[in-house]
């Protein structure tokens, strides 16, 4: 058999951006340099050996900040064929990382995926004086590359992620993710995976075929704090809101005004979830529970939930 392929799918981020001055780590402009670019910068990449094991696509090009459901319906009909390809062994996603969980787990939840799925992103532009880009890259096609990875995963500074459990925590350094106390599934080091916990797993949906003309459905975000009072839910409910996630205090509480707002919507057909505005842990449910929780999903990972539910029913 032919040498199993890698397919590298660029979709912009910080990890193709450019800077006027190589101190600048902020001051850039993301999603500038195509993908191809960034990998003939690997070393390695001109041996001779690179154009057959590797399938290179742009699929966008975007500061992630910017995603969008035309964008996510485009790279989950690519990433589902490439995946169907028995010659792939495995994928690596370049992205953002503003909303690369949010892609890592729309793929997870979505797809389900038995081979890896792996994105990766940079926190410094590509014209950094030590860009952590290419490493984060090399390591990606490294568990991509691994046999028995497998599921949705995010790969940054040397740690890889589960889709269900990351989360950016951090604006600024290179280490800018955690999976809270799930921990990550382990690290690369030298190239070479030293694993803690098992690979994502799941149940793919039946909807990828439909997507590129899905209409999507609108479900929003809300949070409970000091003094809210549902206003933003009325509003919403009047703008033709079908799902809304509550970012709920601790373990799901939610102010008794906006909980009777969010109450109401149920009544009228709205789909309600609850999740936990804490970075870690995860939610327990409780035996009369008006609103359904999100058990560990973060806000904005319990929208897409709602949304793919949503869009399953129909
Ligand atoms: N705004 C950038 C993005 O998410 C940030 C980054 O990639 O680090 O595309």
């Amino acid at each position: 058999m032919s040498e199993q392929k890698i397919v590298v799918l660029g979709t912009g981020g910080t990890i193709a951006g450019k800077a006027t001055n190589a101190l600048d780590h902020t001051g850039y402009s993301a999603a500038q340099i195509g993908v191809h670019e960034l990998l003939a910068s690997l070393p390695g990449w001109h041996d001779g050996t690179s154009a057959e094991r590797y399938v290179v696509e742009q699929v966008a090009q975007l500061d992630s900040k910017d995603m969008g459901f035309d964008v996510w319906a485009k790279l989950a009909l690519r990433v589902s064929h490439f995946l169907a390809q028995e010659d792939v062994q495995g994928i690596v996603i370049t992205h953002g990382t503003d909303t690369l969980e949010e892609t890592a787990y729309f793929l997870q939840a979505l797809l389900a995926p038995t081979k890896p799925v792996v994105l990766t992103c940079a926190m410094r532009p590509a014209t950094a004086v030590a860009p952590d880009g290419p490493q984060n890259l090399l390591d990606a096609v490294a568990v991509a590359s691994s046999s028995g990875a497998s599921g949705v995963t995010v790969v940054c500074a040397g740690t890889i992620y589960g889709a269900e459990d990351v989360q950016k925590i951090h604006p600024y350094r290179l280490n800018a993710f955690s999976a809270g106390d799930a921990g990550p599934i382990g690290f690369v080091e030298e190239g070479r995976l030293r694993l803690l916990r098992n690979w994502p797993r799941g149940q793919a949906l039946t909807l990828v075929a439909g997507l590129a003309d899905a209409a999507w459905p609108r479900v929003e975000i809300v949070m409970s704090y000091a003094g809210a009072d549902g206003t933003v839910v009325r509003a919403l409910l009047k703008a033709g809101v079908q799902g809304l996630v509550v970012a709920a205090t601790g373990n799901g509480t939610v102010h008794q005004d906006l909980e009777a707002a969010l109450l109401l919507a149920q009544q009228q057909g709205v789909k309600v979830l609850r999740a936990t505005r804490c970075a870690e842990g995860r939610l327990l449910p409780g035996a009369n529970d008006a609103l359904p929780v999100a058990l560990g999903l973060s806000p904005v990972k319990a929208r897409i939930k709602l949304m793919l539910a949503l869009m399953q029913d129909r």
